[in-house]
């Protein structure tokens, strides 16, 4: 075992602070990865504060890690010692079921392990995430990444990159479509950038007015103020998808009226509450009301080929470790332009 500095809740209500936890030596097809950024994404805060229950304390989050390769395993094929590793939001699942066979691991049918609050198949324990010096996994589940772009930059791509991408291909978002991004942050920003780079016409939707320049600048063709009602109203029946990437509770009939006829509203935002949707608001205009989860390995490592090929990364805002808690207020009042990345040489 290598013990390993981290930055660890030890309980819902007590803040992010530093701790010592053990990583396991290097198996055979493991990559071992010192960790160089992490991002933090609003996952990491509701697990912490265990707004979707089941958090299991000590709880280091972070799965949005880039790195250097410091060990591979002896049967290791697609790294060596130096090269730049990522990893993103999972580190092992079954590999046999339907789902893992097709790339589809976050749907594995007998349950993915999570880069952090997961259990190990083997039985060895809880996973810890990236807010720690090093980590390893199957090299099935370690991500290659480009040299070109900024590393603090790319990191976010493992989590709010990945879990915009995979719902923009899954319903063939392109050219000739109007897309609604529903909420300006980590994942929101992503899904901006990606939608306007596959064609589409963007419009940001937001409750925050001080992001209309931000938006436009980000690549979003409109700007709709979603508190605004005359706004609102102006954009009825005009979407083909909205993707909606709100992290707080919200009524999704004020969206689900923008789609027009045959629409689809994506939710990738996990309020911990649940809220109600009229029927009616679906079965006129016969919309779709969606789900997606982050992305399996193949499709994670297209988005990251693909963001290296036309020159995308995150904007990102690099912090000390020193001040998550801080982050995470920032986080929750929406002042984030657009993600907080943690610096790990300051752990
Ligand atoms: P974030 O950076 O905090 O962004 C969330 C955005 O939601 C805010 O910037 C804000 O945008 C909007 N918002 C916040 N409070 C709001 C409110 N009360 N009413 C309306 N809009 C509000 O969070 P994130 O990291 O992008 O994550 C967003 C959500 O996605 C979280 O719930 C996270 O857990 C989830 N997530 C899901 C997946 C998945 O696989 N499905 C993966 C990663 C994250 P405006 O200021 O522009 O309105
Ligand atoms: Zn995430
Ligand atoms: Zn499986």
């Amino acid at each position: 075992m290598t013990q390993t500095k981290a930055y660890a809740a030890q309980s819902a209500t007590t803040p992010m602070a530093p701790w010592t936890l053990e990583r396991r030596d290097p198996k055979p097809h493991d990559v071992q990865i010192d960790i160089l950024y992490c991002g933090v994404c609003h996952s990491d805060l509701h697990t912490v504060r265990n707004e979707w229950d089941g958090t299991i304390y000590p709880a280091v989050p972070g799965h949005e890690i880039v790195g250097r390769v410091t060990k591979v395993g002896s049967h290791v094929k697609k790294f060596k010692e130096g090269d730049l590793a990522a990893i993103g939001c999972l580190v092992d699942s079954c590999r046999e079921c339907d789902n893992c066979k097709e790339g589809l691991e976050q749907y594995c049918l007998n349950g993915f392990v999570g880069t952090y609050n997961g259990q190990e198949k083997d039985g060895s324990g809880v996973t810890y995430g990236g807010y720690s010096k090093q980590i390893l996994a199957h090299e099935d589940f370690v991500l290659t990444i480009s040299d070109k772009l900024p590393l603090e930059g790319v990191a976010p791509l493992l989590c709010a990159g990945i879990t915009t991408y995979s719902p923009l291909k899954h319903w063939k978002i392109g050219k000739g479509h109007k897309v609604g991004i529903l909420g300006l942050g980590g994942l929101g920003h992503m899904g901006v950038k990606l939608a306007v780079s596959f064609g589409a016409e963007v419009t940001m939707l937001s409750h925050s007015p001080s992001k209309e320049a931000d938006a436009k600048r980000l690549g979003a063709h409109k700007f709709v103020l979603t508190s605004d009602k005359e706004q609102a109203k102006a954009v009825h029946d005009y979407f083909d998808f909205i993707l909606d990437t709100v992290s707080a509770p919200h009524d999704y009939n004020n969206y689900l009226h923008m789609l027009k006829t045959d629409g689809v509203m994506t939710c990738v935002g996990a309020p911990p509450e649940p809220s109600q949707v009229a029927a009616f608001n679906l079965i006129f205009k016969r919309r779709t009301l969606a789900g997606s989860l982050i992305g399996g390995l193949p499709e994670t490592q297209e988005m990251l080929d693909y963001c290296a090929e036309h020159n995308i990364v995150s904007d990102v805002e690099v912090i000390d470790i020193k001040d998550i808690n801080e982050s995470y207020e920032r986080m929750l009042k929406g002042d984030v332009r657009y993600r907080f990345v943690i610096d790990m040489a300051t752990l």
